[in-house]
């Protein structure tokens, strides 16, 4: 291809990719579920009863390696999942995730301790190291080069979030285990180097690994400074929350504020004791929560009559598939803290009482086969978030 057509075909790319995520379904179908396709209902969602949404994440027990850990919510641990998948991870100083990249899913992040640095590559040579504080999000786009470092003395824990549930943090592709199952003489001719060079290599996957703290200040790449178009770190909890109420906050990230998290849009709602995150749905993506702090009770609409409630703990994770209808509210005495994605590049809800507000006295009414003045003292717009009292 010419550099001319090469840039169009690129153009293309990213306009197709663009629309996907707008779209929101096809992704699920490239992630291997047909249900999208034609709206033929997903066997795990068409039954009597609603399966669970809620897996214990922070119980189970993951992945160690000397003080470092990685938990992982996937299909197989929350079989609702299909949509999007998280890991918690906690890497503890002088250690790092080591070089990888995941084919099948994005990874989008949110830092809850310590400090994290990253590097990432995309094609095009274009790299970014970047140093992350609690609050801080990134995104990398599927199949990314990326590592994770902790910085500093103190552990760092982080949220990890895919937007593809069938992913497994435990089968991505590790740089380590690649080179290990590459024949010398290949890698000799590979790099120009003597097969030597390769003496004593790890031979399977390090995942993570474990040398010298790294500096304070990120050295340039071997091959210097080249910056991409787009940032991959957004200061999420730096910024002033998109929604303050007697009831809670919310935090909100998607596109249109960080333009690369093209397929996940990330938060972090706060409610008071007795807030409640109101009833509503989504119409373009599933959600994926995982609580920080607190306990909160997250009720699911599935029709036909289909209703279940999870109470959500620390370190509980809860999935709604797309559409379904769904509330938050804190049960505890506590402030509540919840880190919520979406597996869409767009955030898009529906509140129940602003579905109600948009119509016609006359049409409720009938509805619920009640006088039309009882709805007059219905909210006119939506509530979003309340306290205990119902307060806005
Ligand atoms: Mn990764
Ligand atoms: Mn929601």
């Amino acid at each position: 291809m010419s550099n001319l057509q090469r840039r169009d075909f690129l153009a293309g790319a990213a306009a197709f990719a663009a629309a996907t995520a707008t779209l929101g379904g096809r992704g699920r179908v490239a992630a291997g579920d047909p249900s999208f396709m034609n709206n033929v209902p997903d066997p795990l969602l068409s039954g009597k009863d609603l399966p669970t949404f809620k897996f214990a994440l922070e119980k189970s027990k993951g992945k160690v390696i000397g003080n470092s850990f990685g938990k992982e919510a996937t299909v197989e641990q929350l079989p609702i999942s299909k949509g999007i998948a998280g890991v918690s991870m906690k890497i503890e100083p002088g250690a790092m995730r080591e070089l990888h990249w995941h084919a099948t899913a994005a990874e989008w992040a949110f830092v809850d301790q310590g400090r994290v640095r990253t590097t990432v590559l995309g094609p095009g040579g274009y790299t970014e190291t970047n140093d992350f504080e609690p609050g801080d999000v990134w995104y990398f786009p599927r199949g990314h080069g990326h590592m994770l470092e902790c910085l500093g003395d103190e552990p760092c824990h982080f949220v990890l979030i895919f937007d593809n549930g069938y992913f497994s943090e435990f089968g991505t592709f590790s740089i380590t285990d690649w080179v290990g199952h590459t024949p010398k003489s290949l890698l000799a001719k590979n790099f120009s180097l003597p097969e030597s060079t390769f003496d004593g290599f790890p031979e399977s996957e390090v995942y993570f690994a474990r040398g010298a703290p790294p500096p304070q200040q990120a050295a340039d790449p071997l091959a210097g400074p080249k910056r991409p178009p787009l940032t991959h770190k957004h200061r999420l909890l730096a910024n002033p929350p998109l929604v303050s109420t007697k009831g809670g906050k919310l935090w909100m990230v998607d596109s249109t504020k960080f333009p690369i998290s093209k397929t996940i849009t990330g938060a972090i709602l706060e409610l008071v004791p007795g807030g409640l995150r109101e009833l509503h749905w989504h119409p373009t993506a599933d959600e994926w929560q995982y609580v920080l702090e607190g306990k909160v009770s997250v009720t699911m609409f599935g029709s036909g009559g289909r209703y279940r409630i999870e109470t959500l703990e620390k370190g509980d994770v809860g999935y709604i598939p797309q559409g379904y209808g769904h509330s938050l509210e804190n049960v505890s005495d506590k402030p509540c803290r919840v880190l919520i994605g979406f597996n869409s590049g767009i955030y898009e809800d529906i509140d129940l009482t602003e579905w109600m507000a948009g119509n016609p006295l006359d049409v409720l009414a009938t509805n619920f086969g009640k006088p039309a003045s009882l709805f007059e003292k219905f909210p006119r717009k939506d509530v979003f978030i309340t306290d205990k009292n119902g307060k806005q």
